[in-house]
């Protein structure tokens, strides 16, 4: 029964996981017989049978049945044929040889999962007898434009977060600054590691670091896991009949809702370190990189993550259907960044919004994220080449691109969310639509150009997101509609029919009552001279047919 067990619970995430990707686990099952259903439902991904619940449901299974024998020799099998699937059906599966019996020490290396609750590669780090939570400061990020000031404040007070839930639970989190790949196995090979955990994650760094990682861990016997986490569904889970990944988003959706959740991974209770291993410093902000962060940007951590959940759960999810568009409300979550660090478990948030009511539309948005990221772990190229070219020769006006980057293109809605993101590191995804609208179709902007001024600047700066949105917007993503133009003065009328938003992010337009600000341009000469305010930069109506000729 041991033997069993450990072999089981060393091999259950690719059991269950190879099934899944197979999309037959159900079918499986039932040729099985319930009672091996019944005990892989407590193994729960391998991770429970030799311990709490899980272990005294399965062996209640076990002792409550007839015929033992018979049903562990029919659950050895259903394992080992799994654990087959699973190898030939996920290309990133762990394929490292697996340790067999106690692990005595494993790393866990933090990626953008900086969290303790649901954390399925800290969960099976944490069975190890010590375990090490590593993050490393990795240099070449930190010297690109990943380091948007507004990122990396964020992840440092994340990273600090983790550490003091790390050692309420005994332990804390170790720091290295360098390659992540080389600074991971060398701390592995420090403290005797027999087993390395880590999030997946899916763009082509996180894919090319990946493989570096299972080379280099296998050059050591160094047993590597690769774990989910980082979406609800993973990238090519559910595939169409016909290709590797959805290319829009309502049959990805419906196949989405099918997929069965996997169970959450437990946070560790109580974790033990090894014995001298330097713990390594968290450096200041100023110390890793010259900017500012914006003033009113989102503060980073789990903590603070959960809180913010729950306030949403309790007071904002049975509005979500009804008022997520409302721009002056910003009745969203606003857990766009705590879901990019992982310091919210995307399936513990779906789980909570689907047990209440409204929240079938916020379940929506999720699946939008998981969609971006099939469409991104299928074309890595996304953040830089169209996925459906137009043909487009873009504008490259210089002028027109600092007038919207700096909110003075004279259309106050588009304005107004422009500093909003200056000034909060953030964005309504009303206003992102409109804004990213007015740069790529009324100034005939490359999308590109805009991305890049939201990574720097966005705390939920993300890559799948970003690049899928920006790309869905110009026309040349997802959109089934790739030629529409969003008209920005009805779309301010609508979104924000008081003037509310526009106000509260442009000073210079406050005293303008009422739906009156969103067209300055239209108020009496007198007035209209005493604002220290543009001109619109294109009129709408022309620059949209001009985009459609283009287009068409
Ligand atoms: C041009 C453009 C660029 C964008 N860039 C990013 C980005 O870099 N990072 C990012 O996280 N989101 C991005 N989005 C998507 C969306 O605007 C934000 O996720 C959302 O505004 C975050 O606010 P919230 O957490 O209150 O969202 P809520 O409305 O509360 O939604 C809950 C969660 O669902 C997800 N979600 C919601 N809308 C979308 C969407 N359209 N696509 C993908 N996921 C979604 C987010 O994770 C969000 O936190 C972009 C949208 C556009 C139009």
């Amino acid at each position: 029964m041991n033997q069993l067990a450990l072999l089981l619970q060393a091999k259950g995430d690719a059991v269950v996981g190879g099934w899944r990707d197979q999309q037959n686990r159900r079918e499986r099952r039932a040729e099985q017989g319930e009672e091996v259903e019944a005990l892989l439902e407590a193994i729960d991904f391998g991770e429970v049978l030799l311990e709490g619940n899980g272990k005294q449901e399965g062996e209640e299974h076990l002792h409550a049945g007839q015929g033992h024998a018979q049903l562990l020799q029919q659950l050895a099998e259903v394992a080992i044929e799994a654990f087959a699937l699973a190898l030939v059906a996920s290309r990133r599966a762990f394929l490292h040889p697996f340790t067999i019996g106690n692990v005595k020490t494993a790393v866990v290396l933090f990626n953008r999962d900086l969290r303790i609750h649901d954390n399925p590669a800290l969960a099976a780090a944490a069975k190890a007898e010590r375990t090490v939570p590593l993050f490393v400061l990795d240099e070449s990020l930190l010297g690109s434009r990943f380091a948007a000031p507004n990122r990396v404040a964020f992840m440092l007070e994340a990273l600090r977060d983790l550490d003091e839930s790390l050692r309420k639970a005994g332990a804390r989190l170790y720091l290295r600054r360098g390659d992540p790949v080389k600074e991971a196995v060398a701390v592995a090979r420090e403290c005797g590691a027999e087993e390395l955990h880590a999030g997946a994650d899916w763009s082509s760094y996180a894919a090319r670091r990946e493989e570096r990682l299972r080379r280099a861990c296998a050059e050591q016997r160094i047993g590597f896991r690769v774990h989910p986490g980082t979406t609800i569904v993973a990238p090519g889970a559910v595939t169409p009949s016909a290709g590797d990944h959805f290319k829009v988003f309502s049959p990805f959706h419906r196949a989405w809702e099918e997929v069965p959740a996997r169970p959450q991974a437990r946070g560790p209770r109580r974790l033990a370190v090894p014995s001298r291993l330097a713990a390594g410093r968290l450096p200041a902000l100023d110390a890793l990189l010259r900017g500012e962060p914006s003033p009113r940007r989102a503060p980073g951590g789990e903590s603070e993550g959960r809180k913010r959940m729950r306030a949403f759960l309790r007071d904002g999810l049975s509005g979500y259907a009804d008022h997520h568009d409302d721009l002056p409300g910003d009745r969203t979550s606003s857990l766009s960044p705590y879901l990019r660090f992982g310091c919210v478990s995307p399936l513990e948030l779906l789980g909570e919004a689907r047990s209440r009511r409204g929240g079938a539309a916020f379940a929506r948005q999720l699946c939008w994220r998981d969609f971006h990221h099939q469409v991104l772990a299928a074309n890595p190229s996304l953040p830089s080449r169209d996925y459906r070219p137009r043909g487009d020769r873009w504008s490259r006006s210089r002028r027109a691109f600092e007038a919207w980057r700096e909110g003075r293109t004279g259309y106050p809605i588009v304005d107004a969310a422009m500093r909003q993101l200056q000034l909060e590191g953030r964005m309504h995804n009303r206003a992102r639509m409109i804004v990213a609208s007015f740069l790529t179709k009324d100034l005939y902007i490359d999308w590109r150009w805009g991305a890049r001024h939201f990574w720097d600047l966005l705390t939920d700066g993300e890559i799948a997101n970003n690049a899928g949105n920006w790309q869905w917007v110009a026309g040349t993503g997802n959109d089934t509609r790739p030629n529409r133009v969003f008209n920005p003065v009805r779309q301010a009328h609508r979104f924000d029919p008081e003037g509310t938003y526009v106000r509260r992010y442009l000073p210079e337009l406050e005293s303008i009552e009422g739906k009156a600000v969103h067209e300055p341009w239209r108020l009496d000469g007198a007035s209209r001279r005493q604002l220290d305010y543009p001109e619109p930069i294109v009129d709408h109506d022309q620059a949209a047919a001009t985009f459609l000729a283009r287009r068409t």
